[in-house]
């Protein structure tokens, strides 16, 4: 497979970045996955724009205009297999000498692009629904920048791979925050509810997308602050990210969801998101 690293497409096997990197060494850059469905990325204005925020947010100097990089996801996307893809971008810093604090001498960023194989989720998945586990959430509280810097979340998703769960749901002082790499919702008396977008949540692109499949299928929707006891006695629980599209939860830490099926909601919504990722 070819990748896309500043300025050419390259075997993947042969591109390499300096080890002096700034993403290599601290963690500093932003990155960003886009579904891809027919070789046509999802929603692609919606990512861009949380992309750039990303990249201003931590003052990285952006090289491309959003068309740019429009184009080298078009690149990536083309020379990849499948026809379902998640194409990935990043942009660190750049190489410098090792100091904390940006260098004196600004650094050329470092653009990198792939695109692999999207694997949706298993028919047994959505029949059953998924596993998941809950952990107190130990990161920073900058979750809604797109950052490189995934330690807490990787440490969120071994906690949930170590139980043979799909996913860690994230509490922040007694509130449900999100998954490791997934946005989370419950349904309690037909309403959809998700957690306030503030800065201890990444605004997943299924955020506003799913807000306004709700709206579509008149199901009440609202935002607000999700106690832990409201997650457990939920008559449904749902997950959304790029891969895992939307995914109904049937177990937290062991106790059984509603009654264990995925749930009407759960079906509307995922009916009406197979129809708009095609349209
Ligand atoms: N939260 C986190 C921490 C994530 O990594 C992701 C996946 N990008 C999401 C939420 C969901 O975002 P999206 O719907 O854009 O995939």
């Amino acid at each position: 497979p070819f990748v896309y690293l500043n300025g050419a497409m390259t075997p993947l096997s042969e591109a390499k970045v300096s080890v002096l990197d700034r993403g290599f060494i601290f963690g500093d850059g932003i990155y960003e996955v886009i579904p891809v469905y027919d070789r046509k990325p999802f929603r692609p204005a919606q990512h861009l724009a949380r992309f750039f925020r990303g990249i201003e947010a931590v003052n990285i100097r952006n090289p491309h205009s959003e068309a740019e990089w429009l184009t080298l996801v078009d690149k990536v996307v083309q020379t990849a297999p499948t026809e379902d893809q998640l194409a990935y971008l990043q942009i660190t810093r750049g190489p410098a000498p090792r100091t904390h604090a940006f260098p004196a001498q600004e650094p050329k960023p470092t653009v990198f692009l792939m695109s692999n194989p999207l694997i949706p989720p298993t028919l047994a998945m959505l029949e059953n629904g998924v596993a998941c586990v809950t952990m107190e959430d130990k990161r920073w509280l900058r979750c809604e920048i797109k950052s490189i810097s995934l330690l807490g979340n990787v440490l969120a998703a071994q906690n949930a791979a170590a139980q043979q769960a799909n996913e860690t749901l994230q509490f922040r002082d007694g509130s449900l925050t999100e998954g490791s790499s997934s946005n989370v919702w419950i349904v309690k008396d037909g309403t959809l509810l998700g957690p306030p977008v503030d800065n201890l949540i990444l605004e997943g692109i299924r955020y506003h997308l799913i807000a306004e499949l709700c709206e579509a299928n008149g199901i009440p929707f609202e935002s607000r602050r999700i106690a832990r006891n409201e997650v457990f006695t939920a008559d449904e629980v749902l997950l959304s990210s790029a891969g895992k599209e939307i995914l109904p939860v049937a177990s937290i830490d062991g106790r059984t969801v509603g009654n264990g099926k995925p749930g009407p909601i759960f079906k509307k919504l995922y009916a009406s998101y197979q129809i708009a990722k095609r349209a």
